[in-house]
């Protein structure tokens, strides 16, 4: 039987159900339903797996809702530097860039990566050059700027100065990312950050650790994640997810639900994760009180929600 799954997700805890408008829910879901389907046009068409995670990433960074490419987060220095990976479950070959600030769309810098060099993971200018080499587009400062960020980053500043807790996640929290099943029945994952509102500088999170906010594996599944970063990476949410179905025969809908509603959880890690299987199974567990996110089956209507 040919089929295909996919799902991608905008971010979870983000915008409270108290603060969220019409028109900002409006504008979410189009957004989503766009980058639903730019994958989708992929899949539909016989194409990898891989190159339909990408092209949803891709235009969820190009969207300035989102926080990952256009629109991601800054720093307390005021910067923003930005976290992405991609996985191809066929090898478990990866790419992965950190900390950079450039390239309009990260996640194509990470299949860069992984397709033109001998490594995982580049930072720094090392990580530009591969752009620059991969013909990649750039943008400026201008491009990148979002005014609900740069609020948000101030209003998080002045909140620390004050001694108060930031618990409201829609400041703190974003990321972008996909996973997929296409008809020859190989996976995929992408995951994009700008990371967490007034991180500090050179902070990196688990989009761009592989088997943290990124994990894929044909054997098993793929998963991209977002939330708390730290947690992510200190419970190894994607590889526990595919450990859990390998090594004591969960259900990806078991696995998943297990590492988001409890290891996480438990440990503070707010958030929640994308995931499909080898049978085209979905999984979207989150521990929040949202999770933009949206997927397809072949031939089934698009799923696009928020809550
Ligand atoms: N996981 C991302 C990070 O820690 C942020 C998020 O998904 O909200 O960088």
């Amino acid at each position: 039987m040919t089929t295909y799954s996919l799902a991608i997700h905008g971010g979870a805890g983000t915008i409270l159900r108290s603060t969220m408008t019409p028109e900002r829910e409006a504008a979410y879901r189009a957004g989503l339903a766009r980058a639903l389907e730019a994958g989708e046009a992929v899949l539909r068409d016989g194409g990898a797996a891989l190159d339909a995670v990408v092209a949803s990433v891709s235009a969820l960074e190009d969207e300035p809702l989102f926080n990952a490419g256009r629109g991601a987060v800054f720093t307390s220095a005021g910067a923003q530097e930005m976290d992405a990976a991609v996985m191809d479950g066929r090898d478990r070959n990866a790419g992965a860039v950190a900390g950079i600030f450039g390239p309009k769309n990260p996640v194509q810098v990470a299949r860069a990566v992984m397709e033109r060099t001998d490594h995982v993971m580049l930072i720094g200018l090392g990580a530009l050059e591969i752009a620059r080499a991969a013909g990649l587009p750039f943008g400026d400062k201008a491009y990148f700027f979002t005014q609900p960020r740069w609020d948000a980053l101030q209003k998080t500043l002045a909140m620390r100065a004050a001694g108060e807790d930031d618990d409201d996640p829609a400041r703190r929290h974003g990321t972008v990312g996909a996973v997929a099943r296409d008809m020859s029945g190989n996976l995929a994952a992408a995951t994009s950050t700008g990371g967490m509102t007034a991180k500090a500088p050179g902070r990196v999170g688990d989009s761009p650790v592989i088997g943290a906010g990124t994990f894929a594996d044909n054997a098993t599944c793929a998963v991209s994640g977002t939330g708390h970063g730290e947690i992510f990476i200190r419970w190894n949410a994607g590889a526990e997810i595919a450990a859990r179905m390998r090594h004591a025969g969960q259900s990806l809908e078991e696995a998943a639900r297990h590492v988001v509603m409890e290891d996480l959880a438990r440990h503070d890690g707010t958030g929640g994760v994308i995931a499909v299987d080898g049978a085209g199974n979905l999984a979207l567990p989150f521990n929040c009180e949202g999770m933009y996110r949206a997927s397809v089956r072949a031939g089934e209507a698009p799923l696009v929600a928020i809550y």
